[in-house]
């Protein structure tokens, strides 16, 4: 499995805020160079902050569009249907600690049924219960720094991130000169397909400082990026990597990924994305540097 992009386009990246919160509650929108699209800055939608265990969704939500992928669209092959995602032992890329999501190519993409088992950490934030015990020494790491730190995003669901994508498109639609189909292709195109945000794997996480800040230059952000290995995670979205991610940098979003992945990945300076492609290539978790 390739996943490295095979046309890699500089995108122009603009933000959305959502739920009203500043800060890290901020997602990078990949817009096209076309002026016809949202201002997506002027879109708010209300999607909760966090999850429980065990939630349950429901099916349909209302509003005038019903997304459904399109025929010859690739599933996530390794993902199972239900939030049981194998064991410990799982082999290769199909572990679940190496789970991928990327709107760029759409075929790296959560399914509706994907529910991960959520475990409370604090503030009404969960996190995927097999990681959960690393992000709390994560976070305690980084406070017994001196730092303070908080999480402002953990789990985004499937039918939130639905919202969205209607939200989007209607906008778009709205203002004219275009269909409904056209308006969702390039809602789509923008990496905003139900199912491309990675907060739905339940393994990333966003931080923010005292202020609600997260910027690279943010001194806790800076530690954490320093030190996040130890724990499993990984900087998922940085400078310079927007071409394998399709994603804008950005500085408070970690990923758990596990720490022999995350010492490659942080020590090479590269991403979850070419991790799997070295992956592939290597045939193994054993790396060699
Ligand atoms: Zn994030």
């Amino acid at each position: 499995m390739k996943i490295q992009p095979k046309n890699p386009h500089y995108l122009k990246v603009r933000r959305i805020v959502v739920g009203g919160l500043a800060g890290c509650a901020v997602l990078a929108v990949l817009l096209s160079g076309r002026s016809r699209g949202p201002s997506p800055e002027d879109i708010t939608t209300d999607m909760p902050e966090s999850a429980v265990t065990g939630v349950t969704e429901e099916d349909a939500i209302p509003g005038e569009l019903d997304w459904e992928y399109p025929e010859g669209w690739v599933d996530y092959s390794d993902l199972p249907a239900a939030e049981t995602l194998g064991d410990e032992n799982q082999p290769g890329l199909s572990n679940w600690r190496y789970l991928l999501v990327n709107g760029l190519d759409r075929t790296n993409y959560m399914r509706p049924s994907y529910y991960p088992d959520m475990t409370p950490i604090e503030a009404g934030y969960s996190f995927q219960t097999r990681a959960a015990e690393s992000l709390r020494a994560f976070l305690s790491a980084a406070r017994e720094q001196g730092f303070t730190v908080s999480i402002s995003r953990t789990y985004m669901s499937y039918q939130d991130q639905k919202t969205r994508f209607n939200g989007l498109s209607s906008t778009l639609y709205d203002q004219g000169g275009i269909t409904l189909a056209e308006a969702e292709e390039e809602i789509t195109r923008q990496g905003y397909y139900p199912g491309a945000d990675e907060h739905q794997t339940g393994l990333a996480v966003n931080f923010v400082d005292e202020n609600g800040d997260a910027k690279f230059s943010t001194p806790v952000l800076a530690w954490m990026t320093e030190h996040c290995a130890e724990y499993g995670f990984i900087l998922r979205y940085p400078e310079g990597r927007e071409a394998y991610t399709g994603h804008k940098a950005e500085p408070g979003h970690y990923r758990y990924v596990g720490e022999t992945a995350a010492e490659y990945i942080m020590r090479k300076g590269i991403t979850l994305e070419e991790f799997k492609s070295a992956y592939d290539e290597e045939g193994s978790v054993t790396f060699a540097w």
